[in-house]
């Protein structure tokens, strides 16, 4: 084969070139260049509750009538082996929730009601993690349409989360090494303190929390880098904070896979966060992140996490919005592939 005359040149218009007849396939035929991980029982069958748990559904709907997503971009989840949990949680907790043997101050703790579909619901959201996560190793990002339980500790269930699917994921692929060391991002408006206190003793997992200073949970045990904010900071301050902050991690840690637990609560009209972030200004966080891994050639998988807008359809579309960024930072960089097997 001659070699291009202009290597540079022809590599741009190549590159245009693919990314127009992507746009173009995508109009007809809509395919993410990646998976998402949705199963109908992600509900956690809360009834009325702050925590809007039809949320995975409408999200997983609003992807599909929208077409920012068609049927062959999902894939459907096992649940998580009850080994899998054991790598995290200690067997008191594991099999308080199997059996429905909570005390009434564990349940109190947890602030959700128990019940046999609130464990159906978090067995299958460790196994959305989990397989979020090998998927991230094969095509370079995948989004689990539920999940981000970061309040979760090994013991005990906390703040609406019962088991903690992104501790049980990175302990699964590292059993299964295909990784070895892992970073953990969480952006939710409260600390992820159960994630936090887990991996406090562990050289393998760095974890960075942005979060609302002055919010849930008051105890906040100590992540590798905890970004505390005032209340109502905006986009651009927030911004300006998170991104460097990623950025220096990811060059210093050199992490196999980063996990994302996207909240949409530090949105401004979020009901439990004292943060100031448009639905644009979270956009730019997720594509932020996103494009940092990219740049990096680091899988992401992210994890939905907490959303208590007023109105429910925001809290939807700020999810929406991660899998629209993902889609942008990746079309924006160069196609990743890796060969992994999954389950
Ligand atoms: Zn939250």
């Amino acid at each position: 084969m001659l070699a291009p005359a202009c290597p540079g040149l022809t590599f741009e218009v190549t590159c245009a070139a693919t990314h127009c007849i992507r746009k173009m396939l995508f109009a007809i035929f809509p395919m993410l260049p990646f998976k998402l991980v949705y199963h109908p029982r992600y509900d956690l069958n809360l009834g009325p509750h702050v925590f809007p748990s039809q949320k995975f559904r409408l999200l997983y709907e609003l992807l599909l009538s929208e077409k920012i997503a068609g049927s062959d971009d999902i894939v459907q989840p096992g649940r998580a082996w009850d080994e899998d949990l054991l790598r995290v949680h200690t067997s008191d907790w594991v099999g308080k929730l199997k059996n429905g043997t909570l005390t009434a101050s564990e349940i109190m703790k947890l602030e959700v009601p128990y019940s046999p579909e609130l464990a159906e619901a978090v067995w299958l959201a460790a196994g959305g993690t989990i397989l979020a996560g090998q998927l991230a190793l094969r095509d370079g990002f995948a989004s689990n349409l539920t999940g981000g339980f970061h309040h979760a500790y090994a013991d005990h269930g906390e703040g609406f989360c019962a088991i903690n699917d992104v501790a049980i994921a990175i302990r699964r692929l590292q059993h299964d090494k295909l990784i070895k060391k892992a970073i953990v991002v969480d952006t939710d408006v409260h600390h992820g303190n159960g994630t936090a206190h887990i991996f406090r003793n562990d050289d393998s997992v760095f974890t960075l929390s942005i979060h609302q200073q002055h919010n849930y949970p008051a105890e906040k045990p100590p992540s590798n880098l905890d970004l505390h904010l005032d209340d109502d900071v905006e986009d651009a301050e927030y911004l300006a904070i998170l991104l460097p902050a990623v950025e220096k991690s990811l060059d210093d840690f050199r992490p196999d896979i980063l996990f994302y637990v996207g909240g949409a609560d530090p949105f401004c009209e979020d009901q439990l966060g004292g943060l100031r972030l448009t639905k644009s200004g979270l956009k730019s966080r997720d594509k932020g992140v996103f494009q940092l891994a990219c740049t990096r050639n680091i899988p992401v998988a992210t994890t939905l996490a907490g959303g208590y807008a007023r109105h429910v359809e925001d809290t939807i579309r700020i999810h929406a919005n991660t899998i629209l960024a993902a889609q942008e930072a990746i079309s924006q960089s160069p196609t990743r592939s890796r060969s992994v097997p999954t389950s």
